[in-house]
C-alpha cells in the first residue's frame, strides 16, 4: 500500500477546509488561520479530528486492498 491520502483538515469554527501553505509543515502548538472565518485553529485539535477521519478512511482502503489481494490469490 503506497498511496498518500489527502485528509481534509477542517476549521473548528465554520467547518471550512483549511488550506495549509504550500510546503509548510505545521508543528504542535501552531495556529492555522482559517481563510473563511479568519479564526485561528489550534493545530493539535484540528489534527486530532483529521486523524480520526483518516483512520476511518484508511480502514476502508485497507479492507478494499485486502479483498483485492484475496481475489488475486484465487485467480
Ligand atoms: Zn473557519
Amino acid at each position: 500500500m503506497d498511496k498518500s491520502y489527502s485528509i481534509e483538515v477542517v476549521c473548528l469554527f465554520c467547518d471550512a477546509a483549511l488550506q495549509s501553505e504550500e510546503g509548510k509543515e505545521y508543528e504542535p502548538g501552531d495556529m492555522i488561520k482559517c481563510s473563511e472565518c479568519s479564526e485561528l485553529n489550534d493545530y493539535d485539535s484540528v489534527l486530532g479530528i483529521a486523524k480520526e477521519r483518516g483512520v476511518e478512511l484508511v480502514k476502508g482502503e485497507f479492507e478494499k486492498e485486502l479483498k483485492s489481494k484475496f481475489k488475486n490469490l484465487f485467480k
